[in-house]
């Protein structure tokens, strides 16, 4: 067999970007891949969106968006700050501007001061000489409180007057593009054209994040390719409208995956459709586990189980699965508080002694349940040696009582002397 180049393990190095900082949070650079998320209350009741912001934050959102659309929601910024710092939440917020954006942070200046980024859509800022004279004066504002701007095209609002100029350029080519190429091209075209003004109206360079949002998946990974490679703005990913439960999440990892393992992006939201009444914190733990599943970022420990199959035909072993995952994501925040590390930790837990020991032993730690007709035991692994053995029916509380005691073991206590 001819042999075959190396191929490289893992992801390249991250695209070179400028670092923005967004409250305290930094964007770009060497930084690491920030999560965020937006709410989906209404941002003029105070009490449940600083609800939902501190919700957000505590499942892992690093920066949360709200939507301002009204005086009302304008004026209820400082006030969503206020409440959230008196919860003990410092999570930069940012401001998603529509049509009025110039009108509200110009009437409402403590809106503007509270938030630490802005939204701007160019395609929703206005039309003709307005346009300009709109965009321009949220440029002011941005730069007068110090506010760094998110340039965030998306191709449910792309600029009509920037369309229909590059159709025309496009008519001239000898060789046009097609209306999906017009597309990407205007996306991008749109992104860059209104950072430049913004650069020209005095915002620095280092205050600019970009995205141009669609939701193709192929269109996506197309148009932010283009800008990658393009610009040295911090890239904000996101598939825009990606649906709900599982088209969603596999649509939003689809188009990350690909782009993020070529480096690109900078800050990643996933757009899920929540449920009626369903959990909004979904997309920040969506978000997370992508990041981690690739190998870019650990939020907490990861929990490998086997799917299961005709070898276990109790439920014992999901029910085992669902309770570990379950414990080890109520008990990360006090982990991460006292403990250095223990985000890297690894779980495994299986069905049966085929592949069992096996994926246990390349656990931190594992436990492989018995199948049908095996004998009535589980064997733990800890760092690939067999640790004990568990048997009869507290499997659960004693696992859970190990995964403590490993803790304890391995990971240092914070500011430990
Ligand atoms: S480890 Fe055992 S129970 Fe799990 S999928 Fe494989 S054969 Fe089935």
């Amino acid at each position: 067999m001819a042999d075959r180049p190396d191929l490289p393990a893992g992801p390249p190095p991250r695209r070179r970007s400028r670092c923005v900082m967004v409250g305290g949070v930094a964007v770009g650079g060497d930084a690491p891949i920030v999560v965020q998320s937006m709410t989906n209350t209404d941002t003029a009741d105070v009490f449940a969106t600083a609800a939902q912001c501190a919700q957000l934050a505590r499942a892992g959102s690093e920066i949360v968006r709200v939507t301002v659309d009204t005086r009302e929601a304008a004026a209820a910024v400082p006030k969503i700050r206020e409440r959230l710092l008196a919860m003990n939440v410092d999570v930069p917020l940012v401001g998603d501007f529509h049509f009025n954006g110039h009108k509200l942070l110009t009437e409402v200046p403590a809106c503007a001061e509270a938030l630490d980024k802005l939204r701007i859509n160019p395609g929703n800022v206005g039309k003709g000489a307005r346009r300009d004279e709109q965009f321009a004066q949220i440029v002011a504002i941005a730069c007068q409180y110090g506010k760094p701007v998110r340039i965030g095209v998306n191709w449910g609002s792309l600029d009509q007057q920037l369309l229909a100029r590059i159709m025309d350029d496009n008519a001239r080519r000898a060789e046009p593009k097609d209306a999906t190429g017009i597309m990407h091209e205007a996306m991008v075209s749109s992104a860059l054209e209104s950072a430049a003004r913004a650069e020209e109206l005095g915002l620095a360079r280092d205050a600019i994040v970009l995205s141009c949002k669609m939701s193709g998946v192929q269109d996506l990974i197309a148009v932010y390719r283009d800008l990658a490679a393009r610009c040295e703005y911090p890239l904000h990913l996101g598939l825009t409208e990606a649906g709900m439960g599982s088209k969603g999440i596999v649509a939003s990892t689809a188009a990350l995956a690909v782009l993020l393992q070529e480096g690109i992006g900078d800050t990643i939201r996933v757009s899920l459709t929540p449920e009626p009444g369903g959990d909004r914190t979904r997309e920040v733990t969506v978000a997370q586990e992508i990041l981690q599943t690739m190998g870019l970022r650990a939020f907490l420990p990861l929990v490998a189980a086997c799917p299961g199959c005709g070898r276990t035909t109790s439920t014992t072993f999901q029910e085992l699965a669902q309770d570990i995952q379950g414990y080890v994501r109520d008990k990360m925040p006090e982990w991460k508080l006292a403990r250095v590390g223990v985000e890297h930790m690894t779980l495994a837990v299986m069905g049966c002694v085929v592949n069992g020991p096996g994926e246990s032993k390349h656990a931190s730690l594992g436990i492989s349940l018995p199948g049908n007709g095996e004998e009535p035991v589980a064997p733990v692994y800890a760092d690939g040696e067999r640790l004990t053995t568990l048997r009869g029916a507290d499997i659960a509380a004693e696992f859970k009582n190990i995964i403590d005691d490993y803790i304890a073991r391995k990971y240092p206590l914070r500011n430990a002397p």
